[in-house]
C-alpha cells in the first residue's frame, strides 16, 4: 500500500468470536467437578445435560425430536444412514456449498449429484428438476444461510418424490415465512462448530418428526440401549423395528459441550438481532457501487447474518485477486469462491474429486466473482460501516486499474 496516512485500516479480527457466556463456563466446571462427561453416566435422579440440550432445541425449534452429536458433518452422514441411503445412491446437493456436505454423501457411501446455483445464491430449481431422475434424496445445503423459496423447493420435491434433508449449519436461527429453517425436510442437520452461530468448538443437532428415522439415527450415534435416557427422542416402541439391525456408529455429544451450548441456545435470539444489524450496516455502505453486485435477499426470510457475500461479477480472476490483496492490506479479510485452488476452509464443487466430474457453467460463472467474509459478533455496526467504506474504495480504484498481468490471491483462513 502506498502508506498514506489518510487511508483507513480496519483493525479488527475475522476469526475471533464472543466469549462463552459466564452462566455456560459455570456450568462447564460443573460439569468437570462431577466427572460424568458421557451423556449416559448420570447420578440418580440427574438428567444429563445433553438430554436437556436436546429437550431445549427441539421445543426452540418446534420439531418433534431432536438429537445432538458430535459434529455438524456427522449429523449429515446420521440423516442420511438414517433414511436408509444406499450404497451407490446418487444423492442431489448444491454445487455451491463446503466441503463436509459432498463429505457426508460420499463418507456414507452416496455419489452427490450437484445442482446449479442461482445469481441469488440458492439452488436452482429448473436445474433440480432436470437432475432428479432416478434420485431420491436431496441434500438441500443452505449455504452462507442464502434460503431458496422453500414452499416452491418443498411442492416440486414433494411431486417428484424427493426426501429433503436440511444442511442448517448457516441457518440455526433463521426462519422463511415463520417456519425455522430445518422444519421443512423430513430431516434437518445443524453444527455448532466455532464459526457457525453457537459455539462449543464441534458439535451438531439432528431435528425431525419422523420417528422412525429419529429412532435409527439415535441408534446410529452410539445411543446401545440406552435411548431410553433421551428426552427428545421418539418413544421406546419405536426403537423397536431398528434396535437390533442398526450399526452404531459412534458420534455422540458429551456433557461438557452440552453445558457450554444450553445457554447460548437462549441467546440465540438475540444474536439473529445483532447479526442482523451487522450485515445491513455492510449492506447499507454498498448502494450501486460500480463492480459490486450485492446479492437478493426476499421477503419471505428471516437471515442470520453471520457472514455477507457479493459478486464482482464481470472482473478477471487476476483484476479480483488485485481486489483480494488491496483490501487484505486494508485489513479486510475476503474469501473468493472462484479461485482455482482450494484455500483454507473455501471449496468448489470441481475440486471434489472423489465425486464423478460434472459441469456445472452457470455455478462457475457465479462462483467466478463470488466473494465472502465472516461478520463474527465481536464487530459492531461500526466497524461493518468501515469495512464497507474499504469496499467500495477498493472496488473503485481496482475497477479503474489496468488489466493486472497475473492472479495474485492471498490466501485467508
Ligand atoms: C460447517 C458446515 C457444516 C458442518 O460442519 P462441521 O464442521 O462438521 O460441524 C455443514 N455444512 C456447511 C455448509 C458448513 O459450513
Amino acid at each position: 500500500m502506498s502508506g498514506r496516512r489518510d487511508v483507513e485500516i480496519f483493525a479488527g479480527n475475522f476469526t475471533q468470536q464472543e466469549p462463552i457466556p459466564e452462566e455456560g463456563i459455570e456450568a462447564a466446571l460443573r460439569v468437570l467437578r462431577h466427572g460424568r462427561l458421557h451423556r449416559y453416566n448420570e447420578a440418580a435422579g440427574e438428567v444429563a445435560e445433553a438430554a436437556l440440550l436436546e429437550e431445549e432445541f427441539a421445543s426452540m425449534t418446534g420439531a418433534k425430536y431432536a438429537l445432538a452429536v458430535a459434529s455438524g458433518g456427522y449429523a449429515l452422514g446420521c440423516a442420511l444412514r438414517a433414511l436408509g441411503m444406499a450404497h451407490g445412491e446418487r444423492v442431489l446437493t448444491n454445487a455451491f456449498t463446503l466441503a463436509p456436505v459432498p463429505g457426508a454423501i460420499a463418507a456414507a457411501g452416496g455419489v452427490p449429484v450437484f445442482v446449479d446455483v442461482t445469481e441469488d445464491l440458492v439452488i436452482d430449481l429448473d436445474d433440480l428438476a432436470a437432475k432428479a431422475a432416478g434420485c431420491r434424496l436431496l441434500m438441500l445445503s443452505h449455504m452462507r444461510g442464502h434460503l431458496v423459496d422453500m414452499d416452491r423447493l418443498m411442492a416440486l420435491c414433494d411431486r417428484l418424490g424427493i426426501l429433503v434433508i436440511e444442511d442448517c449449519a448457516h441457518t440455526m436461527g433463521a426462519t422463511w415465512r415463520g417456519v425455522a429453517s430445518g422444519r421443512h425436510g423430513v430431516m434437518a442437520c445443524y453444527s455448532m462448530q466455532t464459526y457457525k452461530h453457537i459455539n462449543s468448538g464441534e458439535g451438531g443437532f439432528l431435528v425431525s418428526d419422523d420417528a422412525a428415522a429419529m429412532a435409527r439415527a439415535v441408534l446410529l450415534s452410539g445411543s446401545y440401549m440406552l435411548y431410553g435416557k433421551h428426552r427428545a427422542a421418539p418413544p421406546p416402541e419405536a426403537f423397536e423395528a431398528a434396535r437390533m439391525v442398526t450399526p452404531n456408529v459412534s458420534g455422540r455429544m458429551d456433557n461438557l459441550r452440552a453445558a457450554i451450548l444450553r445457554p447460548q441456545l437462549r441467546a440465540l435470539p438475540e444474536r439473529v438481532a445483532r447479526w442482523g444489524a451487522l450485515y445491513r450496516a455492510l449492506e447499507a455502505g454498498l448502494p450501486a457501487v460500480p463492480g459490486i453486485t450485492l446479492i437478493h435477499r426476499p421477503a419471505e426470510e428471516v437471515f442470520v447474518g453471520s457472514s455477507f457475500q457479493f459478486r464482482l461479477a464481470d472482473w478477471s480472476p487476476a483484476r479480483i485477486g488485485l481486489y483480494l490483496s488491496r483490501c487484505l492490506a486494508r485489513g479486510v479479510e475476503l474469501k473468493w469462491f472462484g479461485a482455482e485452488k482450494p484455500a483454507a476452509f473455501t471449496s468448489r464443487y470441481d475440486h471434489w474429486e472423489y465425486a464423478p466430474k460434472q459441469s456445472l457453467p452457470q455455478t462457475d460463472r457465479i462462483l467466478a466473482g463470488l466473494i465472502d467474509l465472516r461478520l463474527p459478533l465481536t464487530f459492531t455496526p461500526e466497524d461493518c460501516a468501515q469495512i464497507a467504506r474499504i469496499l467500495k474504495a477498493e472496488a473503485l480504484t481496482v475497477g479503474q486499474a489496468a488489466e493486472p498481468e497475473a492472479v495474485v490471491a492471498p490466501v485467508i483462513q
